[in-house]
């Protein structure tokens, strides 16, 4: 019952080492884990602050560039607007806001074949090509075309209709007119802008000039700028996928199938796949085109302008910090729990070896003393009595001091071990033992010389004082019987005294032949007796 006990109480005491160093090991990494992501957290700001610097000045940069470049385009017509020429040609040509009857052949032949409108078309290519413009051109009252300054290779559309431009509308509302739209015949993005004419307050035409979407910067745009209409619809890109395609929530969602197929010539537009990110420290951190990290982003509205520019900043740092968080965690874990490990096992080195010299010392100690003692009666052996009695004569020779011996053997022991058998013996033997220790003093040392033979030595006695002692042990001895199971084993002693010879400086051999001649002397007498050696000391 109680092995189990002890048992149990020793796995509970283990398993609970175990659980602590556990524990411990746990609350270490939580740690790691929490600082790392501390750290983490940290970088991934100044990160995405950085990013974020970046992706606001890139964009702002690439809004003040095509600022500049509109300017010019927008200027173009507001100056030629004063030209008198210009109001002259437009009044011989329908100045009227009513459509021609005729067909766009017939109109173009018609314009084509005018000098007047040949030498404007003539300047107005002048003028584009000296400020690197795509289109300048006259649209009369109705909105024909009359007279056209473009590129050499685009198709002439002196001659097409474009009433129904936006652009056209404001300028027959007498008010500047700008506008993005896929150019009619090159199909190619462009932003035009148009002026009126007027004279006299009545609009007899406009003048309007067209720049394509990619000549709006002459800044190389990286692969996540991007540059959006005023109806959020991307309208330069380098990554051609994303061209025509629109962002999340823009106001083009809302225009009218009619209207689309006007401005941008498709049926509907495509959403750009932009979600928001949640990280810690960038609200405005994005998913794009379901990438696998986030990306910052940052838009500049071109003053006044139909145009906004558009840049996303990967933020793959961020995985790869998240990554780095991850290996520093094991890493710094890992060393940690080999240190703990390490710890843990000098510990229990420097513990067991402890333990081992305590016990190697208690072992020692046990032996030390069991090499002095009588394994039976656990009184002195006959070598340690014998050391004991050499130191006591030192002092007794150092400081004068007088010492007696007894020497006292069990009277006729024999007969007891042949009448009850040898291990009652040593019971009597240990009883004898227990009747002298209760007759002695603290100081007094008792000792096995021999099988059934003891001394006694007395420090600071004489032999009268020693023979008194004998007695009172001879008489105790003698009245008290060892008694097993309802035996009585009556035993006598007889015992010898002698007082150590001061002046001769007596010698340990001496002094015991002495002792044991007084012990002969009364076996000789009879035993059950004190014989006190008549030594000269008395
Ligand atoms: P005497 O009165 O002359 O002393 O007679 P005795 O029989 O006591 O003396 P003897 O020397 O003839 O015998 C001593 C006996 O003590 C012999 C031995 O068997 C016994 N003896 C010695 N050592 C031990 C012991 O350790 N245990 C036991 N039981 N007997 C012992
Ligand atoms: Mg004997
Ligand atoms: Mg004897």
């Amino acid at each position: 019952m109680n092995i189990v006990w002890f048992k149990k109480r020793l796995i509970t005491i283990y398993s609970w080492k175990y659980i602590i160093f556990a524990l411990i090991i746990l609350v270490w990494c939580f740690a790691i884990w929490i600082t790392s992501g501390i750290l983490a957290t940290r970088r991934i700001d100044l990160v995405v602050k950085r990013e974020r610097q970046i992706a606001q000045s890139t964009a702002d940069n690439i809004a003040a560039n095509i600022y500049q470049r509109l300017s010019q385009v927008k200027n173009i017509p507001v100056v030629m607007a004063f030209d008198p020429s210009i109001a002259s040609v437009l009044d011989s040509f329908f100045p009227d806001n009513k459509s021609s009857t005729l067909q766009i052949n017939q109109k173009r032949d018609l314009f084509l074949a005018d000098p007047e409108l040949n030498a404007m078309t003539e300047r107005l290519n002048e003028i584009r090509s000296k400020i690197n413009l795509h289109t300048i051109f006259i649209l009369n009252a109705a909105g024909d075309c009359i007279a056209a300054g473009k590129p050499p290779e685009n198709p002439i559309f002196i001659g097409e209709n474009y009433s129904d431009r936006l652009y056209f509308f404001s300028a027959q509302k007498g008010i500047n007119g700008r506008q993005f739209a896929v150019g009619r015949t090159d199909r190619v993005n462009a932003l035009f802008y148009s002026k009126p004419v007027l004279v006299s307050g009545r609009f007899i035409g406009a003048i309007v000039s067209r720049i394509n979407i990619n000549n709006l910067t002459n800044l190389t745009l990286d692969q996540g700028v991007f540059v959006t209409d005023e109806n959020g619809v991307v309208v330069l890109a380098e990554d051609r996928n994303i061209l025509m395609k629109t962002l999340p929530g823009s106001t083009v969602l809302k225009l009218p199938e009619k209207d689309l197929k006007t401005v941008y010539r498709q049926d509907k537009l495509e959403i750009l796949n932009i979600l928001p990110w949640q990280l810690d420290g960038a609200s405005d951190a994005v998913q794009w085109e379901n990438s696998e990290y986030p990306f910052v982003y940052a838009h500049s509205v071109v003053n006044n302008e139909p145009v906004t520019v558009n840049v996303l900043r990967d933020l793959k740092e961020i995985v790869e910090i998240q990554h780095e968080r991850v290996i520093w965690t094991v890493l710094v874990s890992g060393v940690g729990i080999l240190s703990l490990l390490l710890v843990a096992g000098i510990a229990l080195y420097i513990f067991s070896v402890s333990k081992h010299r305590q016990e190697l010392l208690c072992l020692n100690e046990r032996l030390n003393l069991e090499a002095r003692t009588d394994a039976l009666t656990g009184c002195a052996n006959r070598r340690n009595f014998f050391e004991l009695l050499e130191s006591e004569r030192q002092r007794g020779i150092r400081y004068s001091f007088p010492f007696s011996m007894l020497s006292l053997d069990i009277d006729h022991f024999k007969r007891i071990n042949d009448l009850y058998g040898h291990p009652r013996g040593d019971q009597v033997l240990c009883h004898f033992v227990s009747i002298i220790g209760k007759n002695l003093r603290l100081t007094d040392r008792i000792g096995r010389v021999g099988g059934e033979e003891f001394n006694i030595l007395l420090p600071q006695t004489v032999k009268s004082e020693a023979n008194l002692i004998a007695e009172r042990i001879r008489e105790e001895v003698e009245r008290s019987p060892a008694l097993y199971e309802q035996m009585v084993i009556s035993f006598t002693v007889s015992i010898g005294v002698a007082q150590w010879q001061l002046e001769k400086k007596e010698t340990v051999n001496d002094f015991i032949s002495r002792n044991d001649k007084a012990l002969y002397e009364a076996k000789q007498r009879g035993r059950n007796q004190v014989v006190v050696d008549e030594g000269d000391t008395l």
